[in-house]
């Protein structure tokens, strides 16, 4: 399997060594990055971000998201495509969201939390993600969540953006599954809450994940020693996600830069992870590790 040259690696069946089926999937931030995802062999999406069609200022309207996203989704042809709602966040600079200043800008308003304080914002994207449900596979993932409370408010503004739809005869997706995004320890804590109350799927945001569970800023140099994606703490935060997510049958995805890295691939099959998602230039690099990993630790032991 090592001398699977680029074009057979990129064809053949994302399987691990030991037979399990892996869904590898994309990190996006465009269609040209789904695009590229898809040539390069992807089951799909696991995480694309909307923010940046603010950053470049092509925004904002519902007309102009949806056209956005539905062809995010067309570009995937049917594969499952999971949409981010707008993840304000200081690493995204320049935007075009208003925010106060803040001493602490990764530990205040960002992320859905930004979208709850600003429901007409947050419910023009989520008209334009459910109208285009009709136009692919669509998951809706929601970021920075913390506790429960968070992810109901968010449903509650679903819950209005589907009557506004209505009142104005559109047609809409009414089964569009909604995800939280854990990028803080918080809500791996109390992840039981998420997968017995309604939430569809999850999603590991390891940049973020790291960041808050290591306090350490994700952008700062001399911070990096402290940064650490492969630690124990993020083992047993993973772990406890999963067991929470397999006893009540929720899929469970992880992308981040760390996933992007072929030295972490055993380290989270053998966590239970079955679906990775890393940017489209690791895809093959990823896969190839994946082809060359037991998904079973004693895998080899038993032939
Ligand atoms: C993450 O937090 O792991 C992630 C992929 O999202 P972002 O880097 O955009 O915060
Ligand atoms: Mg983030």
């Amino acid at each position: 399997r090592h001398t699977l040259s680029q074009e057979r690696l990129r064809a053949a069946p994302c399987t691990t060594k030991d037979g399990t089926r892996i869904s590898l999937m994309a990190d996006c931030a465009s269609v040209e990055d789904v695009r590229t995802a898809v040539e390069a062999g992807a089951d799909g999406v696991g995480l694309l971000l909307s923010e940046y069609l603010l950053l470049a200022g092509r925004v904002n309207g519902e007309e102009e998201q949806y056209g956005f996203y539905a062809a995010c989704l067309a570009a995937a042809q049917g594969r499952p495509v999971t949409i981010c709602t707008f993840d304000v966040a200081p690493d995204k600079t320049g935007t075009e969201f208003p925010r106060e200043e803040e001493a602490n800008p990764a530990m205040g308003l960002c992320g859905v939390r930004y979208c709850l304080a600003h429901p007409d914002f947050f419910e023009t994207q989520l008209r334009a993600l459910l109208r285009a449900g009709l136009a692919g596979n669509l998951r809706i993932l929601l970021p920075m969540v913390s506790t429960r409370d968070e992810f109901e408010h968010a449903l509650d503004a679903v819950y209005r953006a589907k009557c506004a739809l209505r009142e104005r005869g559109v047609p809409f997706n009414e089964n569009t599954p909604f995800g939280v995004m854990l990028s803080i320890p918080a809500a791996c804590l109390t992840v039981e809450d998420f997968v017995a109350h309604g939430c569809d799927f999850l999603v590991i945001g390891t940049n973020d994940l790291t960041q808050y569970t290591h306090a350490a800023d994700r952008e700062l140099a001399s911070a990096e020693h402290y940064y650490r994606p492969a630690s124990p703490a993020m083992k047993k935060l993973i772990t406890m996600v999963m067991d929470a997510a397999s006893a009540h049958h929720v899929p469970v995805t992880i992308c981040g830069l760390a996933v992007g890295n072929p030295a972490n691939t055993a380290q989270y099959l053998h966590l239970g992870l079955r679906s990775f998602s890393v940017s489209p230039q690791n895809l093959l690099k990823v896969k190839r590790a994946l082809l060359d990993t037991d998904a079973h630790p004693d895998a080899g032991e038993n032939g």
